[in-house]
C-alpha cells in the first residue's frame, strides 16, 4: 500500500486544553479519503501491555503524534510519520479478516484524528472488544471498553542530549503538552480505564504520585491502586532488561500493578508485533 509522510493534525472536536501546542503541520496528502485514518501498520498479534496482555487481538496503528517521547518505541507514527490512508471500510475488512474480538487503537496517538471515533463506533455495532492506547491529552466522545492512558513524565521529554532527532526542538512543545489534567479526568470518569505509566527509574515516582494525587482530587470516580500499573521502559530485550526488575519493585513497594512488555519479550523490536 502507498506510504506517505506528511500526517500530524490539529484535532478537532476533541477536548484538550492545549490544543494550540499540537503540532500543526500540512497535510497534503493525494489519497486521503474523507472518512480515512493515517494508517501505519495493521496486524493481528497478542496485546502485549496491561491487564489484557495476552489477549489475541488486532492492532490498528494509527500514524501521527502531538508528543515526542525520546523512548517512542512507535518512532514511525511520531518522529518520523510514515503511513497509508485507508478509509474506514478497508480498515473494517482488514480487521474482520482475522479471527479476534479484540482491537487495539494504537499509535501514534489515534485520538488526534476525528475518525478514530467514527471507527470505534463502528466497532462496537460489531461487538468488538475496543481498547484505545492513548498519552491521555485528548478526550473524544467514543465508546471505548478499555481506554489505556499512559501519561507522558518528565522523564520522557526529548532534551538536546535524549533527541534522537535533533537537538531538543521538541522539547519545549512537548513539555507543554505532555500532560493536561482535564483530559484526563474526562477519560477517567468516561470509560473504563487503566493508567500506563512507563518507568524509567525511581526518580519517576515523586511525579507520578503527585499526578495521581491531583487526578483523584478532580475526578468524580475512584482511581484505585489496582488501575495504576507501572511498566519498565524500554523497547528491546537489552533494555528492558535493565529496567523491568527495579520497575517490578517500585510495583511492590507502592501496590501498584506490574505490567510485563510480552511482545518485546517474545519478538523483541520487530515490526507488527
Ligand atoms: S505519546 Fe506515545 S506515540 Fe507519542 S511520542 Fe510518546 S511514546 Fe510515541
Amino acid at each position: 500500500m502507498p506510504v506517505s509522510h506528511s500526517v500530524d493534525q490539529e484535532p478537532s472536536g476533541a477536548t484538550n486544553s492545549t490544543e494550540n501546542e499540537h503540532q500543526n503541520q500540512t497535510d497534503n496528502d493525494d489519497d486521503r479519503p474523507d472518512d480515512g485514518l493515517p494508517i501505519n501498520e495493521l496486524f493481528y498479534s497478542l496485546q502485549g501491555e496491561g491487564t489484557l496482555a495476552g489477549v489475541p487481538s488486532v492492532f490498528v496503528r494509527t500514524s501521527g503524534c502531538n508528543l515526542r517521547c525520546w523512548f517512542c518505541d512507535s518512532y514511525h507514527t511520531s518522529w518520523e510519520p510514515t503511513h497509508a490512508w485507508m478509509s474506514l471500510d478497508e480498515i473494517l475488512a482488514e480487521i474482520e479478516s482475522y479471527d479476534a474480538d479484540h482491537v487495539v487503537l494504537t499509535g501514534g496517538e489515534p485520538m488526534l484524528h476525528d475518525a478514530s471515533a467514527d471507527l470505534l463506533s463502528e466497532l462496537d455495532d460489531r461487538g468488538y472488544h475496543t481498547t484505545v492506547e492513548t498519552n491521555g491529552t485528548i478526550h473524544r466522545d467514543a465508546p471505548i471498553d478499555l481506554a489505556s492512558i499512559s501519561p507522558k513524565l518528565e522523564s520522557s521529554t526529548p532534551t538536546p542530549e535524549r533527541d534522537p532527532d535533533g537537538d531538543g526542538e521538541w522539547e519545549q512543545r512537548h513539555e507543554n503538552a505532555r500532560l493536561d489534567l482535564d483530559a484526563l479526568t474526562e477519560l477517567v470518569e468516561t470509560h473504563p480505564f487503566q493508567l500506563k505509566f512507563v518507568v524509567t527509574d525511581a526518580d519517576d515516582m515523586p511525579e507520578i504520585l503527585d499526578l495521581l494525587s491531583e487526578l483523584r482530587d478532580a475526578a468524580t470516580v475512584p482511581i484505585r491502586d489496582e488501575n495504576v500499573l507501572l511498566m519498565p521502559e524500554g523497547a528491546t530485550r537489552e533494555r528492558l532488561a535493565e529496567t523491568r526488575t527495579r520497575t517490578a519493585e517500585l510495583a511492590m513497594e507502592h501496590g501498584f500493578r506490574y505490567t510485563p512488555r510480552l511482545h518485546v519479550d517474545l519478538w523483541n523490536d520487530a515490526p507488527e508485533t
